[in-house]
């Protein structure tokens, strides 16, 4: 009898553990995935690293975090290649994707202030009058703007700022802010936590679907710099921003009483 119980349990446990193995269907939801800069185009660089190549590393990785949770995932690079501005989100857009997310590494200019600044950084499209932010977006835009004159940059960036797609990008950048950071911070505590902001990042214009820019770390600062090509670091990033993309999304369907 007490062997029967013991039989019933196991299998009990089993079919449990097949049900959480399951979880929920995804299938239906598209992130595309966009590794910032590209071919010509480095990004920022300091200590013989650049940023497209982490960047690239990290895109990998939350692809196959993406996949394992059920998502369909697209990636508007897979190679070191370079974009032009509006092919990015044009991508998120041809595809019908629920989200769109760029990964990039910070930097500053200031030496003396290298080991200073760091942390991780996650941004929506959205003017703002804070200076920082608007430097760090500045920085970024650089090499997708190229020769285009200041008057048709504002008027691409107002074009976008109008919808419901600047509230719903917000919830987005604090659900992927808190969840790196609870990620990064059970193993490594001292990881600062730089919030989730507003900034004109033209690499998130003409998209119309909730759309973020994360900022993963400081390429400039050394030990940031050490733990971002780490892929245990990487892997844990990946898993923070997978999990506040279902935690967004899991919201937005509750709201919506789907
Ligand atoms: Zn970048």
């Amino acid at each position: 009898m007490k062997r029967n119980i013991a039989l019933w349990a196991l299998l009990a446990a089993f079919l449990l553990s097949l049900n959480g193995c399951m979880g929920p269907d995804r299938s239906n939801r598209l992130v595309v995935i966009d590794a910032g800069h590209g071919g010509h185009d480095c990004g920022a660089q300091c200590g013989g690293r650049q940023e497209k190549d982490l960047v690239l590393q990290i895109v990998k990785k939350l692809q196959n975090e993406f996949r394992s949770e059920g998502y369909r995932v697209y990636m508007t690079r897979g190679t070191d290649r370079f974009l032009k501005l509006g092919e990015r989100t044009h991508i998120a857009d041809q595809k019908d994707a629920d989200v769109f997310i760029s990964i990039h590494a910070n930097a500053i200019a200031d030496k003396s202030r290298f080991e200073q600044v760091e942390g991780v950084e996650t941004y929506y499209l959205q003017k703002t009058r804070d200076g920082r932010s608007q430097r760090i977006a500045q920085r970024e835009n650089e090499a997708v703007l190229k020769g285009t004159d200041t008057l048709s940059r504002d008027v691409i960036v107002d074009s976008v700022l109008a919808g419901p797609k600047v509230v719903e990008s917000h919830k987005l950048a604090i659900d992927v802010q808190n969840n790196i950071m609870r990620r990064l911070h059970s193993r490594y505590p001292d990881v600062k936590n730089g919030g989730a902001k507003a900034a004109p990042f033209y690499v998130l214009v003409g998209a119309s679907r909730p759309s973020i820019l994360v900022e993963v770390g400081y390429i400039t600062n050394s030990k940031e710099r050490e733990r971002l090509f780490d892929p245990k670091y990487q892997e844990r990033i990946a898993e923070g921003i997978v999990e506040g993309v279902n935690h967004y999304l899991d919201n937005r369907q509750k709201e919506l009483g789907i």
